[in-house]
């Protein structure tokens, strides 16, 4: 990971939609062996049973986890009822990750195909991220894994090799991509990247609690 006074580039990974038994724990081997960390942005209803002893494993292995939404169904900027929405969506998936989410809160918007627009928040989910003191986590790197489970690695590696500070989407769901996982940290070995545990303020629109970038374009205009 030292890239001995040559800057490398910087990549945080994070996995999302999880946790999945079968999967989620392939992931964490991988991730244990390398010694690399990682963000976990969980489903809330998928926090039971053998989902919660994965996601207690990933913090106990130093990982961290987020919020993304309790049933991952409901893209908050076209619920009638915005307010419902937070109740809905953010709430329990809150409560599950109670004790398990460390002191700085993260959150990551269901996004329906990673698609940033007027439909990821509404004002009612900003008033819940800065009045409970969220960071709300976005991305700059979305290798359509569960499109390409096969073949996504080599986009990744290109939006690792492009910009200073990647923050890369992946799935720990059963598509199979996450079989491809070793080939990808191989390649960010290769790269002498640094794999951090902390995200690039550009994508962090809200940041503990703190609205730090305009969000209108992540809003509905009414
Ligand atoms: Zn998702």
């Amino acid at each position: 990971m030292a890239n001995q006074g040559r800057p490398g580039p910087v990549v945080s990974l994070t996995f999302d939609n999880g946790p999945w038994p079968g999967v989620t724990d392939a992931v964490l081997d991988e991730l244990a062996q390398r010694g690399l960390p990682a963000t976990f942005f969980v489903v809330g209803d998928r926090l039971v049973d053998e989902g919660m002893d994965l996601a207690r494993r990933a913090v106990a292995e130093g990982h961290r986890l987020g919020n993304h939404t309790h049933t991952h169904t409901l893209l908050l900027g076209a619920a009638e009822d915005a307010a419902a929405a937070v109740v809905a969506e953010i709430e329990p998936a809150a409560a599950r990750l109670a004790g398990l989410d460390g002191e700085e809160k993260l959150f990551r918007p269901y996004a329906a195909g990673g698609v940033l627009d007027y439909r990821v928040l509404n004002r009612a989910a900003v008033s819940y991220l800065v009045a409970h003191e969220y960071t709300c986590v976005l991305w700059n790197s979305l290798p359509r894994d569960w499109e390409n489970p096969d073949g996504w690695v080599k986009p990744a590696c290109a939006d690792v090799a492009g910009q200073p500070w990647t923050v890369v989407v992946l799935h720990d769901v059963g598509t199979g991509a996450m079989k491809q996982l070793p080939r990808f940290l191989d390649a960010l070995a290769d790269m002498e990247a640094e794999v951090r545990p902390d995200f690039p303020e550009s994508c962090l629109p809200i940041r503990r609690g703190h609205v730090e970038q305009d969000l209108s374009s992540l809003l509905p205009t009414i």
